[in-house]
């Protein structure tokens, strides 16, 4: 997950944007997180006098059991973040923003798109918004199947209704 900003300090633009498909490497994390490894970047780095900053967007996939119909699916997430490129990390930096290292003109990203990932996840997701979910009572899956749980209730008004139009 290394970008190399050699080219870009060396010159006089101030932006440089970067939209690249990065590999995350941590198998244990991949695993235990169901993480697909291919993470979409899309970074803007600044120039601010004589500070560096990353302005950038992930999206990253894994496999979810759907709170619902519990049926396992990708979900999708995008999560944003800000970040100060440093030569080295300050212990008493407080924002929101990371810091991230730069050493030999380059910076790995590995650990920031973890921290990302680990807090961006959600709790509980959803297949589809729509997901019909399973049926209560005998567990059939609503979205695919039917089953004739609820058909059993009538709503009295109705089997009034009925009666009139008997
Ligand atoms: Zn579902
Ligand atoms: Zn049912």
């Amino acid at each position: 997950m290394i970008i190399n900003l050699k080219k870009f300090l060396l010159s006089d633009d101030l932006v440089y944007n970067v939209s690249d498909r990065l590999t995350l490497k941590d198998k244990k994390f991949l695993d235990e997180n169901k993480l697909n490894k291919e993470i979409e970047f899309d970074g803007k780095f600044f120039k601010v006098e004589k500070s560096l900053l990353l302005e950038a967007k992930i999206d990253y996939f894994y496999s979810e059991n759907c709170a619902r119909c519990l049926q396992e699916f990708e979900n999708k997430v995008t999560a944003k973040f800000n970040a100060i490129i440093v030569d080295e990390l300050d212990e008493d930096y407080e924002t929101e923003d990371m810091q991230i290292l730069i050493k030999d003109s380059s910076i790995d990203l590995e650990e920031s798109i973890k921290q990302l990932v680990y807090l961006s996840m959600p709790m509980k997701a959803l297949c589809k918004s729509s997901c019909k979910g399973i049926c209560s009572k005998c567990g059939i899956n609503l979205n695919t199947d039917k089953c004739e749980c609820n058909d059993f209730v009538i709503d009295p008004r109705l089997e009034k209704l009925k009666t009139l139009l008997k």
